[in-house]
């Protein structure tokens, strides 16, 4: 990776999650970041739980420009907003904060980075009869079933959760959204042409889902957003249809943030191929 020199003129973006020293947000926005030629440098902070408030009010007071939010505090980060995005409020949770006058701005580009990359990686999804089904009612579900709801208007969604709470909650003010028991997953996914896993179940190969997907539209996509690893058992269970991690979606969110900050369109492509790079130099 190419290393721009940091000087006193040089703006601060960064990633804030506990834990963060894994994460390969660095590695996407500080090769747009030289890519571009641009002033500024993109590094992770690690926060403990109690600090978050405290830890996001010290970096706005000392001038950082621009924020990703993670694991655990995406619902803290929209709390703690002056201002946010429609989608950051229907998701629940803010994965992009942007400096402004009156504070910290939040967004939420979880969901139109997935719909960005399904474009990208999964052509002609839309086009595939059936019934939408997200699995997982968390902040990430949450975007995602908005974001499907505007490209794919037309399409049932099926929403399925452990707790049922959490998937009523979710579908509050949008139309078409059937929720399902964990149990009742071969209902939700009979006929399906996309399902997209948005439960933390498979992170890191642990205790992951392996729903049966006989029932699914022969040309139905089968969606992971965990990346790590990349080849979970839930997409092993779905190997006979399309297939994508979530490699693709960590790009796509990564580059609106960029796009919001700097106001470029970064190198989609680049991107993913950086992320593949480092993936393998870790393994
Ligand atoms: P979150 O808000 O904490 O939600 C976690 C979700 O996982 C909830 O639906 C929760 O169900 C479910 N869950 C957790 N443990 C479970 C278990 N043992 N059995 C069944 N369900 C379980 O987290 P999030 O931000 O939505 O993230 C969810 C996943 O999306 C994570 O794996 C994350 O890595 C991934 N993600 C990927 C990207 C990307 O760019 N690829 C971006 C964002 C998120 P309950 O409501 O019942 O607790």
């Amino acid at each position: 990776m190419t290393h721009q020199a940091v000087r006193a003129s040089t703006a601060l973006y960064g990633v804030a999650g506990q834990p963060v020293r894994h994460s390969l947000s660095p590695v996407l926005h500080n090769g747009w970041i030289a890519d571009h030629g641009l002033d500024a440098v993109y590094v992770a902070f690690e926060i403990d739980e109690p600090d978050f408030e405290t830890a996001l009010a010290g970096l706005r007071a000392a001038g950082a420009q621009g924020l990703n939010v993670t694991l655990p505090f995406k619902a803290r980060a929209l709390a703690c907003a002056a201002a946010a995005s429609v989608r950051s409020v229907e998701a629940g949770a803010a994965n992009t904060m942007t400096a402004s006058p009156a504070g910290w701005s939040a967004d939420s580009t979880d969901g139109p980075g997935f719909v960005a990359d399904l474009d990208l990686r999964a052509p002609g999804w839309r086009d595939v009869p059936g019934p939408m089904v997200v699995i997982g009612a968390g902040g990430a579900g949450r975007s995602l079933l908005h974001a499907l709801r505007t490209a794919r208007p037309v399409a049932g969604l099926h929403l399925a959760n452990r707790s049922p709470e959490r998937a009523e909650q979710a579908r509050l003010g949008l139309d078409g959204v059937t929720v399902f028991s964990f149990d009742a997953l071969p209902a939700a996914l009979a006929g399906a042409g996309l399902v997209v896993n948005c439960t933390s179940r498979g992170l890191r190969g642990i205790d992951p889902l392996e729903p049966d997907f006989n029932g699914l539209h022969a040309d139905a996509t089968v969606y992971d957003t965990v990346y790590s690893p990349r080849r979970t058992a839930f997409l092993a269970a779905a190997s006979r249809h399309r297939t994508l991690d979530g490699l693709g979606m960590l790009v796509g969110q990564a580059a609106i943030s960029f796009e919001r900050w700097f106001g470029i369109q970064p190198d989609i492509e680049a991107g993913l191929a950086r992320l593949e790079a480092s993936l393998e130099a870790q393994a």
